[in-house]
């Protein structure tokens, strides 16, 4: 290939990457919420017909590498699936409900106390911190709480056998 083809081709996908880029980290900071990549790539095919899975994925991998986006695994609620946001946020934790996946985020002051804490304990210099909380949500603990009423009240069916045999009882 001539060395003025390869350069055009080159700056040709410089110029799409930038677009990849820009549409990504648009949808990441607008929305404000924790979108997996396979989301991201339905929304940002909305906006570009053209983009293609591939691209979607590597070009989050790529504004991870940069330090514009955080990637999440949110306690694996979802199983593998990774999840995005902007960097822009200041530092919270995630709060995620484990029966519905509700991600609730707490900004506040014992974070930057407890980043403070392990700077002069470890005499360490904290890059980056990931706070994550597991548990149920209100509404959650309601329902799980309804659950376990109703699995006391009517037992889990005996085994075939055992019917059978209450039922010939006269
Ligand atoms: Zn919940
Ligand atoms: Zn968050």
């Amino acid at each position: 290939m001539a060395q003025d083809s390869m350069q055009g081709s080159l700056k040709e996908r410089g110029v799409r990457l930038t677009r990849q880029r820009q549409i990504l980290l648009e949808l990441i900071d607008k929305t404000g919420e924790h979108l997996d990549a396979e989301r991201l790539y339905q929304m940002a095919k909305e906006k570009d017909p053209k983009l293609n899975r591939v691209t979607v994925y590597r070009t989050l991998k790529m504004l991870k590498l940069g330090g514009l986006v955080d990637e999440l695994d949110l306690m694996h609620y979802g199983g593998d699936q990774h999840y995005y946001e902007t960097r822009l946020k200041q530092e919270h934790a995630h709060v995620i409900c484990l029966r519905c996946g509700k991600v609730e985020e707490f900004f506040g002051d014992p974070l930057q106390k407890l980043r403070k804490q392990i700077e002069s304990h470890f005499g360490f210099q904290v890059l980056l911190a990931r706070t994550e909380v597991g548990g149920y949500c209100a509404h959650c603990q309601t329902l799980r709480a309804r659950e376990v009423e109703v699995a006391r009240v009517a037992p889990v069916t005996p085994p075939k056998r055992a019917r059978r045999a209450a039922a010939r009882r006269p």
